[in-house]
């Protein structure tokens, strides 16, 4: 899963938020109930804890230790809420004090034969903690309890309660078998889950390249269902966010995500890549003489033409109004410039939006080829391509320029000159 640190604490922030707030209500409910309890002689506190803590703070401990408690989830609460911030410390910090409130409880209100019932309690929020907070709290977790467990036998041995150490061992070789299974079970769903938002937060980004593997499930469940569906959505996210619905063409986002892509596997490969930049010519005239749904008939079918001139692994994209880029990989500069004199060629000869039309339009092109040895050149190709497609408008339109180094004098010359293809 992409984990960029301010994100993740963004998101155990808003957890501790509404957790907090289950947190005090809880802890508050919990601990007037004792005292109501006490008060209303009905609760009477164990032999064990008048022995250690003495009668009178006996009575009082329980509020003591969920007024504590409530008290550490309020301050949490009010810090989180103003930083917006939560690192994995904080969510410790809350499961400990989880854990210390658990077991208090039971010290103060369980004899010492049902101090397991704090292990029932710790196996709840250890699944808890394990899907909101991870792994790491989570064994901090199982840790501090299976401590807190042994003090308590340990105290209640102590003080001659009617416990034995093998019981109480067994029961937390139980516990830990409990635990161990919970938190398989729950790892395994939780790797899923973080694959399916990864996949969401590159879709996010434009990239739609992969999908759910649903076969890889054996055991179907409601996150392959939420897999399937987004495997459903993906295509058609894609072609929404990707292309122009105009030209049918890649978009100019479609196209960045494609030219970094393609970059980076020539860069690794040291393969060539060409680049055109294509431009309408006088296309302002075409919308002013035969109005706008003229025009836009004219970029639409000029979008298909450059589409049925390119190769299949080339990339076709409108990256402007009656602007086009078409990205070559695995191309010299001799094949570029075949193709772009084929592209000039097809526009020459057609002719567009008939039957109403009947558009001539031609196209100017910069070509760019190069070697790629470096993705960061992926800039610098681009302006190459954009100065030859100046200097094919400069001298004339109608035609393609390659990039060379000079072009800026060489433009200045007649079109004859061996820089301009005709
Ligand atoms: P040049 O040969 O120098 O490129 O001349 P041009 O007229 O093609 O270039 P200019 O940049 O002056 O004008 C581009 C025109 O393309 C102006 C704008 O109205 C038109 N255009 C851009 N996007 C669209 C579109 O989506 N639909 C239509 N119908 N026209 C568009
Ligand atoms: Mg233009
Ligand atoms: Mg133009």
């Amino acid at each position: 899963m992409a984990t960029d640190r301010p994100r993740t604490d963004a998101a155990t922030a808003d957890i501790l938020l509404w957790q907090t707030g289950y947190r005090i209500v809880l802890a508050l409910l919990v601990g007037s109930a004792a005292v109501g309890l006490r008060l209303a002689g009905v609760l009477s506190p164990p032999e064990v804890v008048l022995e250690t803590v003495g009668p009178e703070l006996a009575d009082w401990l329980v509020a003591i230790v969920t007024a504590v408690y409530a008290l550490l989830a309020i301050g949490i609460r009010v810090y989180v809420r103003a930083t917006r911030r939560a690192g994995e410390p904080l969510s410790t910090l809350m499961v400990a004090a989880d854990i210390a409130l658990v077991f208090w409880l039971v010290f103060l209100l369980a004899e010492p034969p049902h101090y397991h019932r704090g292990l029932l309690v710790a196996l709840f929020s250890l699944q808890l903690t394990h899907v909101y907070f991870g792994r790491a709290p989570a064994l901090l977790m199982l840790v501090a309890t299976a401590a807190a467990y042994l003090l308590l036998m340990d105290i209640g041995v102590r003080h001659r309660a009617d416990i034995e150490w093998s019981d109480a061992l067994f029961t937390l070789a139980l516990f830990g078998v409990g635990a161990w299974l919970v938190t398989r079970v729950q790892t395994h769903l939780h790797e899923r889950l973080a694959n399916l938002v990864a996949m969401f937060e590159r879709a996010e980004e434009g990239d739609f390249s992969d999908s759910y593997d649903v076969a890889a499930d054996r055991r179907p469940d409601a996150i392959t269902a939420v897999g399937r569906a987004y495997n459903r959505m993906r295509g058609q996210l894609a072609t929404i966010v990707l292309t122009d619905p105009l030209s049918g063409c890649f978009n100019r986002r479609g196209f960045e995500q494609q030219y970094r892509r393609e970059l980076s596997r020539a860069a690794r490969a040291h393969t060539d890549v060409a680049l055109l930049a294509i431009d309408l010519d006088h296309f302002k005239q075409v919308n002013d003489t035969q109005g706008h749904l003229v025009g836009d008939q004219v970029i639409a079918e000029a979008g298909e033409l450059l589409r049925a001139s390119a190769r299949a692994q080339d990339v076709v994209a409108r990256t402007g109004g009656e602007e086009f880029t078409i990205l070559a990989p695995d191309t010299s500069l001799d094949g570029a410039q075949h193709l772009a004199l084929r592209i000039v060629e097809a526009f020459r000869r057609r002719t567009f939006a008939e039957p109403d039309g009947r558009v001539n339009v031609t196209v100017s092109i910069g070509v760019v080829a190069d070697n790629i040895r470096d993705d960061g050149i992926a800039e610098a190709l681009r302006a190459r391509a954009d100065e030859a497609l100046y200097a094919a408008k400069r001298s004339g339109r109608n035609r393609a320029v390659l990039w060379s180094r000079g072009l800026n004098a060489l433009r200045l010359k007649q079109s004859g000159d061996s820089a301009v293809v005709q």
